[in-house]
């Protein structure tokens, strides 16, 4: 099975995918984080990537679909896997039904009103060394500096300053948000409501997503 989150930056897409990764043992694939790794690596990708995205633009369908190919060819992949930021466009859509068009699929879309964006990314943090996701708002100021899963630096994203977050909503509503219905038509496509504390998303999308593995559990047994 494969799990394709959606939604719009903020929408907590990589929070309800690490918790996913966590309750389904599907890895939790970021192309963001990947691409990030590349850039504080100072590889000729993250070199090529690093202007593209301190813009909010979009890195090439190419390169992107390169790296998704790689992934999901490894060993860890084989039962299931979890897409957190791929695809984006639906050049994208359609080069992953190419790459594994055979794989049962839910396509879970999370749906947050355009202030709880704007708030959720003013208060991101992530960790400089693990990656994991923290949000500061309502933490207390000697909580902000540290990561609670491995003590390293959180920081914000150069992505998340105010005029970069406005050009990322604009491209997600030009080139993404059309995969709605490209998904709807021909996958199983299911809204989950976004708001609220991260524990309650994770048991709207659980509920779903066990509806949908027995679902498609039972197809493949008929
Ligand atoms: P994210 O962590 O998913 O918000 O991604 C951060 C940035 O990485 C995006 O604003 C893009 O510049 C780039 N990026 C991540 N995933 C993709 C993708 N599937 N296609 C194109 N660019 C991407």
């Amino acid at each position: 099975m494969r799990i394709i989150l959606l939604g719009p930056p903020g929408s907590g897409k990589g929070t309800l995918g690490e918790k996913l990764e966590g309750s389904t043992g599907f890895p939790r694939i970021s192309t963001g984080d990947i691409l990030r790794q590349a850039v504080r690596e100072g590889t000729t990708l993250g070199k090529q990537a690093a202007a593209i995205m301190a813009k909010g633009e979009l890195v090439s369908d190419e390169i992107v679909t390169g790296l998704v190919r790689e992934r999901i060819a490894r060993p860890d992949c084989r039962r299931g896997y979890i897409l957190d930021g791929y695809p984006r466009t639906m050049a994208q859509a359609e080069a992953l039904e190419r790459l594994d068009g055979d794989r049962a699929e839910v396509v879970l879309a999370l749906e947050v009103k355009d202030e709880t964006v704007v708030a959720r990314l003013g208060g991101r943090r992530v960790c400089g060394a693990c990656a994991s996701i923290f949000n500061v708002v309502g933490r207390a100021a000697d909580q902000i500096g540290e990561c609670d899963d491995c003590g390293g630096p959180l920081q914000q994203r150069l992505d998340d300053s105010e005029a970069v977050v406005r050009e990322r909503l604009r491209v997600y509503k030009e080139a993404t948000a059309p995969l709605a219905g490209y998904y709807k038509a021909r996958s199983t496509y299911r809204t989950i409501d976004g708001e609220g504390h991260p524990e309650d998303v994770f048991r709207r999308a659980s509920a779903v997503l066990d509806t949908e593995r027995k679902a498609a559990g039972d197809r493949k047994a008929r």
